[in-house]
């Protein structure tokens, strides 16, 4: 035995190996050690021939999925290895293999998965600095592909699916691109099999899978590292789950034109599906959008939100549906109500095509597909194109509704191995069956009144237990009256047990008729999962028009529900708002109401907005209610908005606080810089740029000096001409931008009260005078000696050089000459014209090098 667990392990050496023993699955040497260590179960030994015992570990069987899946949650790969023989019939050693490998990207389990989030298998294959992508969500049978041309764009990428574990090709574990992904990814790395990702076996494993000549099939012909990273996951797929993956989808590229590109710092920033603050989706956009009532819709919605639309047409056409939706409040209702009744068919018909789905499975199906010409009746009478082809591509499903509601009984066990699942009337050998072991039954029940009547004996009883069968019982008092007929048994202290004859042939008829039936209610079982099973494409279809349903009822009532209106897609490059609002911070405030603002950018003479004002004054919730509103405009939602024009936008990037986040490692400063750099090299007149306090983690004049070149290369080279909106609370900015023609002057409207301030949240178009820095720290709550002694300072530096500056190197504003020395010293590297500590010079020269990058 340990021998034949020597060879199994050896097929899975990076797995921890379940090994099935009886009733119990056995872990041995280290695996039993992680294993106890892991669950908190107890380590034991056994014996090996030798004085040594092996470390070694087990579970029951019937309950060893939940501590699979809680060693997979913890990254670890489990291969399952159960008898494939009965052990009656085995000669020898029970013959057993590995009949899965449950890895962290490859769980199905219902237990494991997240109702309204996908799980995926990511692969990727590099190659020339390119890097082939393939995601793969086993639950739902999502494969789709993609390439980048670099590393940052493929990070970008894995970040949105947020992977649970990666396929890397075979030795490239260790490679530089594998180790960053895994520490942003913190996911779990594996290695495909040797050579899978080559391009020749890849696309062989692809063609043959799907049974199609040509990846021209796919449309991947030009995509042949796409092709490589699919057919690589594939293989580790085949070799891991050993069993149908029919319910796989086609691999479908993602293309990116048709999408806005929207990279992982902007997904951040934006809070789009969580908070930065604390990860949680209460106060992050898809929070308040999701009014799903399907996990099918609630996974789409994810999708749109992390992917709007960059093409007219198709968000004309979401637009349009919503917009029917939302004024139909009626249908609206009438659909909630219908898809709350459509449990999540795309899993449950992936499990039908993994040949786990249980009998309770197939009636969820039936019971979802059931209601499909219901929805298809309300989608039928709307106007909107694309609700209108969601209904007639349709299909009629009343001959699998049928076949389960004929087959499957009304409240079916979980377990299948216990029978009681196949309803009378589905196929006559079960029913004969059944009618066997019934009237076997109801002659036995009715035994115990018949022989007492015959005996005369009052207290006889009928029983049944697990070794003698059914008996009959007879108080020791009347053993006398007992008929001949009567075979002893048992002999019990205070009586005896008998069977008779005609007893024994009523109970082997009872257990024939029982374990014939069992084994066939089960095979019927199966054979009716498989003609489920050959309807899988249409009711995967079904499963996506009902999310796509969902989505657009979702956005439809919160569109209602928080009075949005619908945007205009402009053909040209504005975006024009009136009364415009931010979707979340409107929903959170409690008691005061939302002061709306209105935007006006466009390529031209409203290409930069300069928005200037003090902290806390609502300049960023004010800039990224621009973006919020221009994403949910192209996701196909209504905006928070009087009146919105919405110029499609291809990328939206955003710079935001420097001191708000930290990835590991790298000073504030430097993330600032090199997320900078990135839109300046990448941004296009489509594009809407954010950028919120540029050059606050260095120095006042080197931020200044920054944030001032930034804005004139945003403004003065005709091949970015982004709209962009810039938040400072550098007021000098405004003079250096006075005669810029692209640039407007924005503040945002703050109330002077004797020495305090209070925020009035209205972005006037005029550029602020002052900073209020210290009126906000007073809001804060500095001690009032900190604040006296600031206002002292400040109407000194206001007045000329103070006198403590001597010392420091501190040369005041009048005497740099304003903005030409400034724009001078952004120019010149070498020589900064103030003195400043040596870290801060340092952080200078990298500010200057970042530029010249740029
Ligand atoms: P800044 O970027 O200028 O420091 P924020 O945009 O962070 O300021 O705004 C500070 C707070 O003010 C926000 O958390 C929000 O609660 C509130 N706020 C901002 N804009 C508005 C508005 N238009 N209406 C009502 N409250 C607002």
């Amino acid at each position: 035995m340990m021998q034949q667990y020597m060879d199994t392990k050896a097929q899975a050496p990076d797995a921890l190996l379940f090994f099935r023993l009886g009733d119990f699955y056995e872990l041995f040497f280290d695996d039993a050690v992680t294993a106890a260590r892991e669950l908190e179960i107890t380590l034991t030994g056994r014996g090996s021939g030798s004085d040594e015992k092996i470390p070694m570990c087990g579970v029951p069987h019937h309950s060893a999925e939940n501590y699979v899946l809680r060693l997979v949650e913890k990254g670890y790969k489990v291969a399952i290895c159960d008898q494939v023989e009965d052990a009656s019939a085995a000669k020898g050693i029970v013959r057993r293999e590995i009949v899965r490998v449950v890895t962290p990207g490859t769980v199905i389990e219902s237990k494991a998965l997240q109702e309204k989030t996908n799980l995926y298998l990511a692969s990727v294959v590099p190659k020339d600095g390119m890097f082939g992508l393939a995601f793969c969500d086993l639950s739902t049978g999502e494969l789709s592909v993609v390439e980048h041309a670099d590393e940052q764009a493929m990070l970008d990428e894995m970040i949105r699916f947020q992977p649970a574990e990666v396929v890397v090709p075979a030795g490239e574990e260790n490679s530089e691109y594998a180790i960053t992904m895994h520490d942003l990814l913190r996911t779990v790395l594996t290695t495909g099999g040797e050579k899978t990702h080559r391009h020749d076996r890849a696309s062989a494993t692809l063609l043959e899978h799907f049974g199609v000549i040509s990846v021209d099939s796919f449309g991947l012909a030009q995509y042949p590292l796409a092709v490589s990273a699919a057919g690589m996951l594939l293989s580790y797929l085949s070799a891991t789950q050993k069993r149908s993956l029919g319910h796989l989808k086609m691999p479908a590229y993602i293309t990116s034109d048709e999408y806005m590109t929207l990279d992982s710092f902007s997904r951040r920033n934006l809070e789009l599906i969580e908070t930065l603050r604390d990860k949680g989706k209460h106060g992050a956009l898809l929070g308040l959008l999701d009014e799903t009532v399907t996990a099918m819709g609630g996974r789409l919605l994810r999708r749109f939100v992390e992917r709007p639309l960059a093409n007219k047409q198709r968000i004309e056409e979401r637009l349009d549906a919503v917009g029917e939706l939302h004024e139909h409040l009626l249908l609206r209702e009438d659909l909630r109500q219908l898809l709350d009744l459509v449990y999540d068919l795309e899993r449950l018909v992936a499990r039908v095509a993994y040949g786990s789905a249980n009998a309770r499975d197939l009636q969820a199906i039936g019971s979802s597909l059931s209601i499909l010409p219901h929805v298809k009746e309300r989608l039928a009478a709307t106007a909107s194109g694309l609700m209108q082809g969601i209904a007639e591509r349709m299909e009629d499903f009343g001959p699998v509704v049928d076949l389960i509601e004929r087959a499957v009984v009304d409240e079916p066990p979980v377990s299948l191995k216990d029978g009681g699942v196949i309803r009378d009337g589905f196929d006559e050998y079960l029913d004969t069956l059944k009618q066997a072991s019934r009237e076997g039954k109801r002659w036995i029940a009715n035994l115990e009144a018949t022989e007492r009547e015959k005996t005369g004996i009052k207290s006889l009883k009928v029983g049944f237990n697990k070794v003698f069968g059914y008996y009959i019982e007879v108080s020791r008092t009347n053993v006398q009256y007992v008929p001949d007929t009567y075979e002893r048994k048992q002999t019990l202290t205070n009586g005896e047990r008998y069977v008779t004859p005609e007893l024994k042939e009523k109970e082997s008829l009872i257990l024939e008729a029982e374990e014939k039936l069992i084994d066939l209610e089960y095979q019927t079982f199966v054979k009716v999962r498989e003609e489920v099973a050959t309807w899988l494409a249409k009711i995967q279809q079904a499963a996506e028009s009902i999310a796509l349903v969902d989505v657009l009822q979702s956005l439809a009532t919160v569109s209602a529900k928080r009075r949005y209106v619908r945007p205009v897609i402009a053909t040209d490059d504005r975006i024009l708002i009136t009364e415009g609002r931010h979707p979340v911070v409107e929903a959170m405030l409690k008691g005061e109401p939302f002061v709306a603002n209105d935007t006006v950018l466009d390529n031209a003479s409203h290409q930069i907005s300069l928005i200037t004002g003090p902290n806390m004054a609502g300049k960023s919730t004010y800039m990224r209610q621009v973006a919020l509103i221009v994403l949910l405009a192209q996701i196909g939602c209504f905006v928070p908005a009087d009146h919105a024009e919405i110029g499609i936008v291809d990328r939206v990037f955003t710079r935001i606080g420097a001191s708000d986040d930290l990835a590991g490692g790298q000073s504030t400063f430097m993330v600032e810089m090199v997320e900078l750099a990135n839109i300046l090299h990448h941004a296009t007149p489509k594009s809407l740029i954010i950028l919120d306090e540029i050059g606050r983690g260095t120095s006042t004049f080197d931020g200044i000096s920054i944030a001032q070149a930034v804005v004139e290369f945003l403004h003065q080279n005709p091949k970015v001409g982004a709209k962009t909106l810039f938040a400072t609370h550098y007021h000098e900015l405004t003079k250096f931008t006075e005669l810029f023609a692209g640039v407007r002057h924005y503040s945002t409207h703050v109330q002077e009260q004797g020495e305090g301030i209070v925020f009035l949240r209205k972005i006037l178009p005029q550029a602020a005078d002052r900073s209020y820095g210290i009126q906000v720290a007073k809001l804060a709550g500095l001690p009032q000696e900190v604040l006296v002694r600031a206002r002292e300072i400040l109407a000194e530096l206001e007045q000329g050089k103070p006198e403590w500056a001597e010392q420091s190197g501190y040369r005041p504003k009048a005497e740099l000459g304003g903005a030409m020395i400034l724009r001078e010293e952004a120019e010149c590297e070498a020589a900064p014209a103030i003195e400043e500590t040596p870290s801060k010079k340092k952080a200078g020269k990298e500010a200057a090098n970042s530029m010249q990058l740029s």
